[in-house]
């Protein structure tokens, strides 16, 4: 359905029901299929057919989602996974090996950040963190022999920096390695990172693919355009056999378009086993259903608190990428043009007593440690996630104390604005 647009594919695409059957995903809640002979499962195991013989490897109501993801970032296929998390790390993993290095954006997730620097060190994967914003020599400087790829996000959770995508896929294939870009903020709505040079894109749809706060989830979206056998010494995973899989070699076999996540599923979630479940499948795809009416009432919502937060005396900085003081400002436009989220930061003069003064008397945003759902709430770093930190060491992480993360959500944008006025006359 590639020629359709993104609104009916939200809605639409992935799962095209048989004459007389269920018109929604049905919920296919079963851990296991059943065949008549051990020959047609047999199939299945070699990779020689495609079917389902157990949910940690394959359900159909997954599929259908992840497909419908697929389409929606213009991929040749994608997965589910059960959390964000665990899709940056399958990404990531499903082409590294302990020896090798990644290249990353140093304005991520925090825990990606964590993901990335110390656990995937654990394994045995190295890491160079780099600013979005450096040259592409700089950006080439990081590279090692060792380097198998390069990681990024879209717009930053929760810096809100903008990533300028084909900067650094000229970058990561001059040196024969694919971009991962991780698009959860502005979802495939407002951004499609392969049409920009990625290569493969994930996401935490616990935000707003989901967008009402009902079921953490991943996905990882393959844009089929890399080509592992063109480096075929640099990634041994894909382009030599399987001993697990009967000396299958996924490049070959799969091709472009499916060795990557056919690789994914059959080794790592085979391996690992970090599936998501039917039932929040099934919420995730009510989620897609509205999510390009959903999208645009989150940008207007931040677009319209940002610009209040700007004007007040108290607020001493706003970071939005649709502020036209914002450095991301041009690029936002570049790669956003119909706006990027409803994710707002700012910092309150008088640091985190007033911050926590200000939350106090909020009456609609909510103190949550959560973005991207259809109720606004908002966070400040210095007194929760952040809080084992002193001011020196918050203005290091470039969270100042004042900070505060608001995520618009679905409510009337004059409500908001009053909610905030009057917190703000409470802090005077
Ligand atoms: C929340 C988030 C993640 C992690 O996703 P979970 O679903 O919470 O595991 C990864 N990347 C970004 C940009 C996020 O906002």
């Amino acid at each position: 359905m590639s020629e359709l647009g993104i609104g009916t594919k939200c809605v639409q695409a992935g799962y095209t029901p048989e004459n007389g059957g269920p018109r929604q995903i049905p919920i296919i809640q079963s851990t296991t299929f059943k065949y008549d002979t051990s020959e047609d499962m047999g199939k299945l195991f070699d990779l020689e057919a495609s079917g389902y013989f157990y949910s940690r490897l394959q359900n159909p109501t997954c599929d259908h989602v992840a497909a419908k993801i697929a389409e929606m970032e213009g991929g040749t296929a994608g997965m589910l996974t059960s959390s964000g998390q665990a899709a940056n790390l399958f990404a990531i993993f499903n082409i590294c090996e302990a020896g090798d290095h990644i290249v990353a954006s140093s304005s991520i997730y925090g825990g990606t950040y964590n993901l990335i620097k110390v656990t995937l060190a654990k394994m045995g994967i190295q890491s160079t963190f780099v600013s979005p914003d450096a040259t592409e020599e700089e950006l080439s400087a990081a590279f090692q022999e060792n380097t198998k790829a390069m990681f990024g996000e879209s717009i930053a959770n929760p810096a809100l920096t903008v990533l300028d995508i084909e900067k650094f896929a000229r970058v990561a294939h001059a040196h024969g390695v694919p971009l991962i870009v991780d698009n959860t903020f502005p979802t495939p709505v407002n951004l499609r990172p392969i049409e920009w040079g990625a290569d493969i894109v994930t996401h935490s749809t616990t935000k707003y693919m989901d967008g009402h706060g009902s079921a953490i989830g991943g996905a990882i979206i393959d844009s089929g355009r890399f080509d592992w056998m063109a480096h075929k010494e640099k990634f041994p995973g894909l382009t030599t056999p399987d001993e697990s899989y009967h000396g299958i070699v996924y490049a070959e076999k799969f091709g472009k378009e499916g060795a990557f996540i056919t690789k994914a599923t059959s080794q790592l979630m085979r391996d690992l086993g970090c599936v998501q479940s039917p039932q929040s499948a099934f919420y995730l795809n009510l989620g897609l259903e509205s999510l390009h009416v959903r999208m645009p009432r989150h940008v207007e919502n931040g677009q319209a608190v940002a610009e209040f937060l700007e004007s007040q005396e108290l607020v001493t900085g706003v970071n939005y990428p649709g502020l036209k003081s914002s450095p991301y400002y041009e690029i936002a436009k570049k790669y956003m043009p119909n706006g990027g989220c409803g994710v707002v930061s700012f910092e309150l003069a008088g640091g985190r007593a007033t911050a926590e003064k200000f939350m106090k008397h909020l009456k609609i945003a909510a103190i949550e440690t959560h973005v991207a759902d259809a109720r606004t709430c908002c966070l400040n770093p210095a007194t929760s996630t952040h809080r084992q930190m002193n001011d020196e060491e918050l203005i290091a992480a470039g969270v100042p104390a004042g900070l505060i993360r608001i995520s618009c959500g679905l409510e009337d944008k004059e409500d908001l604005i009053a909610d905030l006025k009057q917190a703000l006359e409470a802090c005077r």
